[in-house]
């Protein structure tokens, strides 16, 4: 299944973590899929991932699932800050906003994440952006990446719920128990969100990162009435997920 061509040296040990997470990224890198191995394989890059997965759905393994990638830098979900420790990293080649994701490389991408969660025992839930969990420095896999196509596989979560209306219903500084709410739902989901009920510049950039997974085709941080019904849907499916986890 996967090619051992590359072999990246930047590694260290988990710190007694169960791996539970999938992280996608996108590489944003010009050049072949071969020189992003080789730049990851690079010990002067200090990064690195577990695998790349090309255009043409080939996919190179380059670090040992057992051991910690680096991928994931300064991130935070559920409650735990060392992403890398629980995670393993896909980087998926692709140029970054606006590049498509061929087909191919989508369904390559489908058979490498279910064969890893069967693997490592990783709920469907937990597979997540980058921009999830560090939605301040990060928006990869992007606007692009078709998370449908990946829910349609039994990968990750998804809302149906279609809502037209896009219209803010809060302005920034105001406080009120509704924003409390959303907050406390972003909170449960895993965000690394303070709640304090005032819609801040900090609860902006986390609404964003939820919609870049969740409705990417509006991303500024507003809270609209398709947002909220959506937030909902996805904090309740998440909520019945990690239940299950713990059953
Ligand atoms: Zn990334």
């Amino acid at each position: 299944m996967f090619i051992n061509r590359f072999t990246s040296p930047n590694y260290n040990q988990r710190e007694n973590s169960k791996i539970d997470m999938l992280v996608l990224h996108y590489t944003a890198m010009a050049g072949s899929c071969e020189d992003v191995c080789k730049w990851l394989c690079n010990e002067t890059s200090h990064v690195s991932s577990h695998y790349v997965v090309d255009r043409d759905g080939t996919i190179f393994s380059l670090i040992d699932d057992n051991h910690r990638a680096w991928h994931a830098g300064v991130s935070f979900w559920d409650g735990s800050s060392d992403i890398n420790s629980r995670s393993i990293g896909i980087e998926i080649h692709n140029l970054g906003e606006g590049d498509c994701f061929p087909e191919k490389q989508i369904s390559s991408l489908c058979r490498l994440i279910k064969n890893l969660m069967d693997k490592h025992g990783i709920s469907r839930h937990n597979v997540l952006g980058h921009s999830d969990v560090a939605p301040e420095r990060k928006k990869d896999p992007g606007n692009s990446f078709p998370w449908i196509d990946l829910h349609e596989q039994g990968i990750g979560i998804w809302s149906n719920k279609k809502i037209t209306n896009n219209k803010s219903m809060v302005n920034i500084g105001e406080k009120s128990q509704k924003i409390e709410e959303v907050q406390n739902h972003l909170k449960s989901m895993g965000y690394n969100i303070n709640v304090n009920s005032i819609y801040d510049n900090a609860t902006r950039i986390i609404i964003e990162a939820f919609q870049r997974h969740w409705r990417p085709k509006k991303t500024d941080g507003f809270l609209d009435l398709e947002t909220e019904v959506l937030l909902k849907d996805v904090f309740s499916q998440f909520k019945y997920m990690k239940k299950l986890d713990l059953d």
